[in-house]
């Protein structure tokens, strides 16, 4: 199965990709999580991507797609990847398909997780994530910013730089800009197919997975 999760940011990718990748014995590739864990060890490339995050843009093309061949060829990949915040532009996506096919390898699905925006930015600027194992908890659920404990590890809990108000707005008018257009993309490939995504995560799963050929 190499599948990619597709929607705006705050739509759920993370949460499903997690869920998934459990279920199905396949690696997770969150290009958020990477950059946010270079940003955190301090290297070059988290220096250089940490200003671009916190203000909601997109970091360049050329550094992504040098990220995402590096992964793809890895052992890890090799029985298969869900993709969560790759491609975001369409020249990314481009590149994805000169290198899947360099590899031959082929995607089975780009799962188009659709909400309303209003939904989106309630999500964004109420959730709080472990930075122990990485869970996504909702303010309300978490009791946040009173318990900064995470329920399931007992780590830290944080809420993410680029969850603020403004920057929130920002990254959904890049999504709308940079990113949306990467659909019409992969529809023009046969390969798209379109989930609601509002509704709890156990319901979202249910219709993701039933868009997943032969699992
Ligand atoms: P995410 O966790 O997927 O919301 O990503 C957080 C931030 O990382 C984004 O707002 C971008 O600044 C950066 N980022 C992640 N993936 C990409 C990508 N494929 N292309 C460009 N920037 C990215």
């Amino acid at each position: 199965m190499r599948c990619i999760l597709f929607g705006p940011p705050g739509v759920g990718k993370g949460t499903q990709a997690k869920l998934f990748s459990a279920k199905l014995g396949i690696a997770h590739i969150s290009t958020g999580d990477m950059l946010r864990e270079a940003v955190s060890r301090g290297t070059p490339l988290g220096m250089k991507a940490r200003t671009v995050m916190d203000a909601g843009q997109l970091v360049s093309d050329d550094i992504m797609i040098g990220i995402i061949e590096d992964v793809l060829r890895s052992e890890a990949c090799r029985p298969g990847f869900i993709l969560d915040g790759f491609p975001r532009t369409v020249p990314q996506a481009a590149a994805l398909t000169g290198l899947l096919e360099r590899l031959h390898q082929y995607l089975d699905v780009v799962v188009n997780m659709e909400i309303d925006e209003a939904e989106v930015i309630g999500r964004l600027s109420n959730r709080v994530s472990c930075s122990g194992c990485g869970k996504i908890f909702s303010v309300r659920e978490v009791g946040f910013p009173d318990n900064r404990t995470c329920p399931s590890c007992g780590g830290g809990l944080i809420q993410r730089e680029d969850d603020k108000p403004e920057t929130v707005l920002r990254r959904l008018r890049v999504y709308a800009e940079s990113t949306a257009p990467v659909k019409e993309y992969y529809r023009a490939k046969g390969l798209l197919k379109t989930v609601n995504a509002a509704g709890s995560v156990a319901e979202v799963n249910a219709r993701i997975m039933k868009l997943f050929p032969s699992v």
